[in-house]
């Protein structure tokens, strides 16, 4: 195989690159992941403020960290029947225990919350859907930026056509993601013309 863009996350990238570049997987390998759940109502029309939505500092102690107001902040999305749809973000950095309680659980937990955050119970959902991303959000550290450098420099010495891509190296946004993919494939093409293949 002439190049590989490893863009998988760092802990699996690490396994993966643990035969063939061992310091880079060792800078790389100690990346943590935080898990977060998505929780979506939808509420009986009528019962929610006029606003797109919330966000909850983790120092409040609630699990919900952010609330969207789905059928308020984005018209195209209003229903006939005026169903107003809310998704709830569940879960920081440490809470993975929590997001093991089954779908009712989070799912009440999530209405008690939003409840509670407009000061008023609301209605009984008339649906709800949990959906689960476990391991999806990496936590830096600081020195990540050292590391991943260090991680990628080892890579370039042993193997100049296998780059790393991702979240877990660049940052979270999936812009930056796009341009750390192409930013690998840019730097793999430029080693095979270097290499004359
Ligand atoms: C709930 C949630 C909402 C988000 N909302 C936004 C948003 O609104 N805007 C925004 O910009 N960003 C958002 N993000 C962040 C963004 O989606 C991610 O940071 C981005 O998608 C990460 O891209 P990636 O290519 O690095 O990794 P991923 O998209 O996670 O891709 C990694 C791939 O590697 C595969 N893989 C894992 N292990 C292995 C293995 N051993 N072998 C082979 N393949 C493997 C996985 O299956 C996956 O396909 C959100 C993230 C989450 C979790």
């Amino acid at each position: 195989m002439d190049a590989v863009v490893l863009a998988v996350p760092a802990r699996p990238a690490a396994r993966l690159l643990a035969d063939v570049a061992p310091e880079a997987a060792k800078e790389i390998g100690g990346l943590d992941y935080a898990s977060v759940a998505l929780v979506t109502l939808a509420l009986p029309a009528g019962v929610l403020p006029d606003l797109s939505g919330f966000l909850v500092p983790a120092t409040e102690g609630l699990l919900v960290k952010a609330a969207t107001f789905f059928t308020t902040k984005w018209g195209h999305l209003r229903r006939s029947d005026g169903l107003a749809l809310v998704r709830a973000s569940v879960g920081r950095y440490g809470d993975e225990e929590q997001l093991q309680r089954p779908d009712e659980d989070l799912a009440a937990t999530v209405h008690r919350e939003v409840s509670a955050v407009l000061g008023a119970p609301l209605p009984a959902p008339v649906a709800g859907h949990v959906q689960r991303w476990g391991g999806a959000l990496p936590q830096y550290t600081p020195g990540h930026l050292d590391r991943v450098v260090a991680a990628r420099s080892a890579l370039r010495a042993a193997h100049p056509t296998l780059r790393l891509a991702g979240a877990g190296y660049d940052g979270v946004g999936i812009p930056v993601c796009v341009r750390s993919g192409e930013t690998a494939a840019e730097g793999i093409i430029t080693a095979l013309e270097g290499s004359g293949r």
